[in-house]
């Protein structure tokens, strides 16, 4: 069992086209793939954000469809959208761009052609949030995050305010102990001084 780190944005392998997967060559990429997905659970997780860009996706049918009989990880190695249906607004999230989430505007029914593990082609329809989950995993493949489907004003906002998030988390976590201390003192130093000037009025 094999968990990979999940790739936050801005990672350039998320930006990258990925290439088709080879099921012999590349078959470990396809078990750490469902590895990690068991552990980060959600409705779906493509190759490029554990790190491979190659074409594969897993998602999870039966969070999608609450419904028992549907695949808990149907992993999808190749896939393309054959044809596309009807337009409807979904919201997203995505775990590479963790603490957001967006309307985006799909299509509600694509026809999606697969490679399944054995190498055989599969072929089949999906509807409403499943038919978005696909959309938003094969995105992926493309090098495209659910960001790069705002409108540029609101892409450079909420790119804006992601960089000021990770610097005050990195702010956070980065402070040792020593320089905090340093800060301290620093501050005690300032407050000594003020508190001077006060007695010296
Ligand atoms: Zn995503």
């Amino acid at each position: 069992m094999v968990y990979r780190h999940v790739l936050e944005w801005p990672n350039e392998t998320l930006k990258k086209v990925s290439r088709d997967l080879d099921i012999e060559k590349d078959i470990n990429i396809t078990k750490d793939l469902l590895d990690t997905f068991k552990v980060t659970g959600g409705f779906g997780l493509s190759a490029p954000q554990i790190g491979f860009n190659v074409r594969a996706i897993v998602i999870n049918e039966s969070a999608l469809n609450d419904c028992e009989s549907f695949q808990k990880e149907l992993l999808m190695i190749n896939p393309v959208i054959l044809k596309k249906e009807e337009n409807a607004s979904f919201e997203e999230a995505c775990f590479s761009v963790p603490g957001y989430s967006f309307d985006i505007e799909r299509s509600s029914k694509v026809k999606v052609e697969w490679l399944n593990l054995a190498g055989e082609k599969e072929r089949r329809w999906f509807n409403n949030y499943s038919s978005a989950c696909v959309q938003h995993e094969i995105d992926h493949l493309n090098g495209i995050l659910i960001i790069d489907k705002l409108s540029q004003l609101r892409k450079s906002m909420i790119i804006k305010k992601i960089k000021k998030d990770k610097l005050s988390k990195i702010k956070q976590l980065g402070l040792s102990k020593e320089e905090k201390s340093k800060r301290k003192s620093i501050k005690t130093r300032k407050n000594n001084r003020k508190n001077r000037k006060k007695n010296k009025k």
